[in-house]
């Protein structure tokens, strides 16, 4: 089979299928192919996530991220009313865990500067909207607007869309770049010439960029999140989200109680390091290559100790172990026991992005350019929020007039 393309896209994931509704929007004659390596939609973080709209607070003011996630949180809440996919708007809590609560000043004047609604509260206001929920200092952050959906639904619902429209959505289909000045590249059914190329590839889309050139000073560290589920028998009740005011050094959130479509609830997940890039379960996932590359990244990381890489180590070396998750979880709702969690099946892996000189992990989203190419290399949370509005960004931007390089 030898395709001719306009556009190729690499991955199906949230980003992959966004950037293709945007390019079909603003150009309905492209001819544009999906090549997803996958048999399905949501095999990994797409699918794997916490479903949480965020509001856009965490953000510096000046980032990508910022200037993104609210928007994008709209753009996303309105798509699921259109679609009559299920969301559900339960608002959420942000705690502090430690004495010091400078940060969840930081966090409001974020809120404020990023378009987000948000509400300061006391201990009172706190037992009134989350009666089991604890705060340290007594103050406590309240996002009104902050929403919960189920990832896998609006994946298959863009596809049918994208299918209709003449999108072509390609399962089975890994993409081995073959020539990048050429535009070409192979997967098991052949050869596909291309005009343009966007690498939304997840967790692999390092390696991708650097069969274009594009990234080299960049390697993907994935981090592990594992999740509980929070039992109907504990009498515990949640109304909506609890989050810890989160280490702002890196870009975890801590572990936290969502409150999902269902009702059910699920806290988590962990972020450590794991040691393949879909290193979900047991052995499966480990390669040679892959396992000494990531491990000689954490020694690194480590020894640099920057961003407070060692603390985030300790701390989360633990949580795999559900007495130490167990206590993480406490210091939102210390009435939580063990015995209320069970292991959920549900595991997800962050394509976190590492700058290899710098030995930093890179906390925005990261977007490059190369031979007629653009390469999404940080797509890391809030990426399923913020999709719409980011790939918006990323066509303005990389695609349709030249704009950032
Ligand atoms: C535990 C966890 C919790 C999260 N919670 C939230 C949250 O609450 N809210 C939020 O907004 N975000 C959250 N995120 C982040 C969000 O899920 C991701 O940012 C987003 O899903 C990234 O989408 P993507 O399309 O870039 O990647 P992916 O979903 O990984 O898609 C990439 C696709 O590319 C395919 N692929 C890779 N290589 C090839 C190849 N060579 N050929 C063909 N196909 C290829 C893969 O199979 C994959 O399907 C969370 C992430 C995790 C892991």
């Amino acid at each position: 089979m030898a395709v001719i393309a306009d556009v190729v896209i690499i991955g199906a994931g949230i980003v992959g299928l966004s950037i293709a509704r945007e390019l079909k929007k603003r150009h309905p004659l492209q001819k544009i192919v999906i090549l997803e390596k996958e048999s399905g939609l949501g095999k990994h973080a797409s699918g794997r996530n916490s479903g949480v709209l965020h509001s856009g607070i965490y953000y510096p003011e000046n980032s990508l991220k910022a200037r993104v996630c609210a928007e994008g949180a709209s753009a996303m809440a309105a798509y699921c009313v259109e679609e009559g996919l299920p969301i559900k708007r339960v608002g959420k809590v942000i705690l502090p865990v430690r004495e010091e609560n400078t940060q969840l000043d930081l966090l409001f004047h974020r809120a404020k500067h990023n378009g987000a609604r948000a509400e300061m509260i006391d201990a009172q206001q706190l037992k009134e909207i989350e009666p089991d929920a604890y705060s340290l200092t007594g103050k406590a952050l309240y996002l009104p607007d902050s929403a919960v959906i189920d990832p896998v639904p609006i994946l298959s619902r863009i596809a049918d869309s994208l299918k209709k429209a003449g999108v072509a959505v390609c399962f089975d289909q890994k993409a081995d770049v073959m020539d990048s000045k050429k535009g070409c590249l192979k997967t098991r059914e052949g050869v596909i010439s291309y005009g343009y190329l966007f690498n939304t590839a997840g967790l692999y889309a390092d390696k991708i960029a650097k069969a274009f050139g594009v990234g080299q000073e960049y390697t993907i560290l994935p981090f592990k999140g594992l999740y509980y589920r929070l039992k109907k028998s504990s009498g515990l009740q949640l109304n909506g989200h609890l989050y810890p005011v989160p280490d702002l050094r890196v870009p975890f959130l801590g572990v936290h109680f969502t409150k999902k479509v269902d009702g059910e609830v699920t806290v988590g997940p962990t972020a450590l390091p794991a040691f393949g890039r879909e290193h979900y379960q047991g052995l499966k996932g480990l390669n040679f290559f892959d396992t000494s590359s990531i491990l000689f990244q954490i020694f690194q990381q480590y020894l640099a100790n920057k961003q407070g890489f060692r603390e985030l180590m300790h701390q989360e070396g633990t949580r795999f172990l559900k007495k130490y998750f167990t206590q993480a979880a406490r210091q939102l709702i210390p009435k939580l026991r063990s015995e209320h969690l069970v292991r959920s099946q549900k595991v997800g892996i962050r394509a976190q992005l590492v700058h290899i000189k710098k030995k930093e992990l890179v906390t925005d989203f990261l977007i490059q350019r190369g031979e007629r190419s653009t390469h999404i290399l940080n797509a890391i949370s809030p990426a399923f929020t913020s999709a719409f509005s980011f790939s918006r960004f990323v066509l303005d931007n990389y695609y349709e007039s030249g704009g950032l390089r």
